[in-house]
């Protein structure tokens, strides 16, 4: 074992000291509050209004995902390749435009970083190559296993991540022959339903059918759980907070819920500490921390901390003394949870009003140091505010990292050159996304290798989501044929 590494018998005391503060659960229930779920529609900028799919009932909107589905299961492979080929294309040719109008509808994130959140969507989201049919010959013949869609599905989606997860997920449904049903985040809906009427244009161009991708005109909570009960609605995939995955499980239908994240950002004595911190500014700074693999606190270990502190503080980051941290509390902190007027602002307009003015876009990220227990450590703040707390050594930086994720699953990082401590950080935290020395959208293959996906199933344990998941196994068997080695 290397020096200042982690033995078993170290990652096994330390996951039972956690389970135990934990209450050994893990999941959705132990969310910290963030307040309420769903924000009033806010008055439309000028988007294009678009009709190509999208219905005013949600009963409508399944019925004709239904019908789009029986011609879709009759559509050739190639057409479907054409299909999905012409859905980027769609995404990438009005990608200004989409960006522009998600920031100004929902009033959250960055222009310039849903430019790249979309182009990753619309270039790194796996197709119909990803499924594959798996043949098994032998003595008593052939068994193939195939990859059949399941229907209609339905596809509830975040306001955070508006187009990326309606692009996301289009691909994969549609790629894996299903037709899909978007109940979108209120205050999303003017760009989400432009986003389907362009994807519907662009699968139609394809010779695909009307109506494989569908959406509700004013979708409301209402119209989710309408949707979530419909017959003709095979399967539940949503992406957001703690209460839409826990009424997904509670649908009665088959759920893959990709839920909320706390993901820490630990740093080890061992990391090159500027490169660390140009990694954490830029992970916990993509659209100003609205997603939901951002870096949210940062665990330092006490012999480098001042030193990386001093590295943070050469970046575009605001560093807070105590009385604006005590400023900053009293604005974005309401009772016990998040004021969500803040979710997804600038750092400068953060900054502002809490008397630090004269900051303009550039500015990425305010951090400030706290202790493990405080309210920007705990909550998932999902805004450009980034807590740091300081621990003894990595053994301790790891059980706060689990500790500080309360059981989520979802999203860690870590910044290391010792391979002990990483791969004992990955065993302990057990995350869908765990990324080492980059920021954590590397994760998504943002600058990192492999696929992207925007609905990251921790709860349901999918993972990153693609079109194998919104498929259902069917296995042929033909005796004593088909076996010609
Ligand atoms: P949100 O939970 O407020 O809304 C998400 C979607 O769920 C919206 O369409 C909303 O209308 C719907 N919804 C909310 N409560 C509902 C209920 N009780 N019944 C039916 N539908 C309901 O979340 P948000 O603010 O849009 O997005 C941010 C949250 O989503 C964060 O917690 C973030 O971590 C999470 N998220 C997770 C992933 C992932 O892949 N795991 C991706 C993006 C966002």
């Amino acid at each position: 074992m290397a020096m200042g590494g982690l033995d078993e018998r170290k990652i096994e005391e330390i996951v039972s000291r956690v389970l135990e503060r934990l209450g050994g659960a893990g999941g959705v229930t132990s969310a910290p509050a963030r307040g309420p779920a769903i924000e009033p529609a806010k008055p439309k900028t000028n988007i294009p209004r678009g009709t190509n799919g999208v219905y005013q009932d949600a009963d409508q909107a399944a019925k004709a995902a239904r019908r789009a589905f029986e011609q879709n299961e009759k559509t050739s492979i190639a057409t479907r390749v054409k299909m999905v080929e012409n859905m980027r294309k769609a995404v990438l040719s009005n990608n200004d435009a989409l960006s522009r109008y998600a920031v100004e509808e929902t009033g959250l994130g960055r222009y310039e970083d849903k430019l790249s959140k979309n182009e990753l969507v619309a270039k790194k989201t796996p197709g119909c190559e990803i499924i594959r049919t798996r043949a098994y010959t032998g003595d008593d013949g052939l068994m193939l296993t195939e990859h059949a869609p399941y229907g209609v599905m339905l596809a509830i989606t975040p306001t955070t991540n508006p187009t990326e997860t309606i692009l996301n997920n289009a691909i994969g449904m549609v790629a894996a022959g299903n037709a899909v049903v978007f109940n979108v985040h209120p205050s999303a809906a003017g760009v989400c339903n432009w986003c389907v009427h362009l994807l519907n244009e662009a699968i139609q161009a394809a010779g695909g059918p009307r109506d494989v991708i569908v959406s509700i005109e004013r979708p409301t909570i209402e119209s989710a759980n309408t949707l979530m009960k419909h017959p003709l609605v095979r399967i539940v995939v949503v992406t957001g907070g703690p209460a839409v995955v826990k009424q997904a499980m509670n649908s009665g239908k088959k759920a893959i819920c990709a839920g909320p994240g706390n993901p820490p950002a630990v740093v080890d004595e061992t990391a090159n500490l500027d490169k660390a911190a140009d990694a954490i500014v830029r992970g916990a700074s993509l659209d100003n921390n609205i997603v939901c693999i951002a870096e949210k606190e940062v665990i330092a270990v006490t012999k480098i901390a001042d030193n990386l502190i001093e590295q943070l503080k050469r970046k575009p980051v605001l560093w807070l003394d105590q009385r604006h941290v005590r400023e900053l509390e009293r604005v974005v902190l309401e009772g016990d949870h998040v004021n969500k007027n803040w979710v997804g602002k600038d750092a400068g307009v953060i900054a502002k009003a809490i008397g630090l003015g004269g900051h303009g876009h550039d500015l990425r990220l305010l951090m400030c140091e706290v202790d493990e227990q405080h309210p920007f450590v705990q909550h998932e703040l999902l805004m450009p505010v980034l807590p740091l707390f300081r621990v003894r050594d990595s053994a301790e930086a790891i059980a706060a990292a689990l500790r500080v994720e309360h059981g989520f699953h979802h999203t860690a990082t870590m910044q290391s050159t010792n391979v002990e401590n990483m791969s004992a950080m990955a065993r302990v935290c057990n995350c869908s996304i765990f990324v080492k020395n980059d920021a954590s959208y590397a994760g998504l293959g943002l600058g990192g290798e492999g696929y992207t996906s925007f609905t990251i199933a921790s709860p349901t344990g999918e993972g990153l989501t693609t079109a194998l998941n919104f498929t259902r196994e069917r296995r042929c068997t033909l005796k004593e044929a088909f076996r010609f080695v």
